[in-house]
């Protein structure tokens, strides 16, 4: 459901998020709702702007009961570093709205109980974001990072491991202390929601791998240079394992040799990827550097 639109953004609120309203307006939590949603939306903002800035058009912001996701017409950012900034932004608008509320109240030292709230709501938005599990803002930095050393793929992996630990940890820790004190079962919830968040990214591995791989392709046509990784294969790995270990902002070069260690020829990645495409991943390295020959 669309609410307003701001910067050409469309501001939309999830249908789940109705009955909590009606609720909330019930309990009298109405201006408390309004602050959550507000912080939710300017963490979102955050993520746009920075988006915007390396020419990603943010679509809409939808909101939900627990968080907010901004649509991109690209779901992530292909370069490492622009996706931990993108994604460090939202985390870091909440310190700031943080830091400013304890300003703004030292100096003007009001006792209202709603600055207490939104200090609470940014600290535990600001914080919880951070956590090291996909699909939150922790996790995508710590993967974009893992990216940069090892490859798109094999970071994914690392991470739904990662993600998927963690978000059990999350569990049995809300159901310990929901035993103590109840309000603390609604984090089971949110483990719940994690976990399947993040076996889910695996079904994207595929699709965002090619995307990556033409995105790098753009941003070396943009830039005009880029960074060389190279890498020792042997004639027998298939093509589809060494185009899993490219990272993806480097370009690759690949050094083919026997078991003996004698080197058979060079690819470069544009070789790999268009054999790719043409020989479905069946061939051998061995076979491709042939093919190329003839
Ligand atoms: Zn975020």
């Amino acid at each position: 459901m669309k609410l307003f639109e701001i910067f050409g953004i469309k501001i939309k609120i999830n249908y789940t998020l109705i009955p909590i309203w009606i609720i909330s307006i019930y309990y009298q939590y109405f201006f408390e709702l309004i602050i959550v949603m507000m912080i939710i939306m300017i963490h979102e903002l955050a993520h746009s702007f920075a988006s915007a800035y390396y020419g990603i058009e943010v679509l809409e912001i939808e909101l939900f009961p627990f968080g907010g996701v901004a649509r991109t017409e690209s779901f992530f950012e292909v370069d490492p570093f622009k996706e931990i900034i993108i994604s460090i932004v939202g985390p870091s608008s909440n310190y700031i709205m943080l830091l400013l509320a304890i300003i703004i109240q030292s100096y003007i030292k009001l006792q209202i109980d709603l600055i207490y709230f939104f200090i609470f709501t940014n600290l535990t938005i600001g914080l919880f974001n951070m956590l090291p599990i996909l699909p939150l803002d922790g996790g995508r930095i710590l993967r974009a990072y893992i990216n940069s050393k090892v490859g798109f793929k094999k970071a994914t992996m690392i991470m739904i491991k990662i993600s998927k630990i963690l978000s059990l940890l999350l569990f049995f820790t809300s159901i310990h202390l929901g035993i103590r004190r109840e309000e603390y079962f609604f984090l089971c919830g949110i483990a719940i929601y994690l976990f399947i968040k993040a076996n889910k990214e695996k079904e994207v591995i595929g699709y965002t791998f090619i995307y990556h791989v033409v995105m790098k392709k753009k941003q070396l046509l943009d830039k005009g240079f880029m960074e060389v990784k190279h890498l020792t294969a042997l004639e027998s790995i298939h093509i589809n394992k060494v185009f899993h270990e490219f990272s993806s902002n480097k370009y690759h070069f690949i050094t083919v040799i026997n078991p003996k260690g004698k080197v058979l020829g060079n690819l470069s990645e544009s070789e790999i990827l268009d054999a790719n495409i043409k020989y479905n991943n069946k061939l051998t390295l061995g076979e491709l550097i042939e093919v190329l020959e003839k």
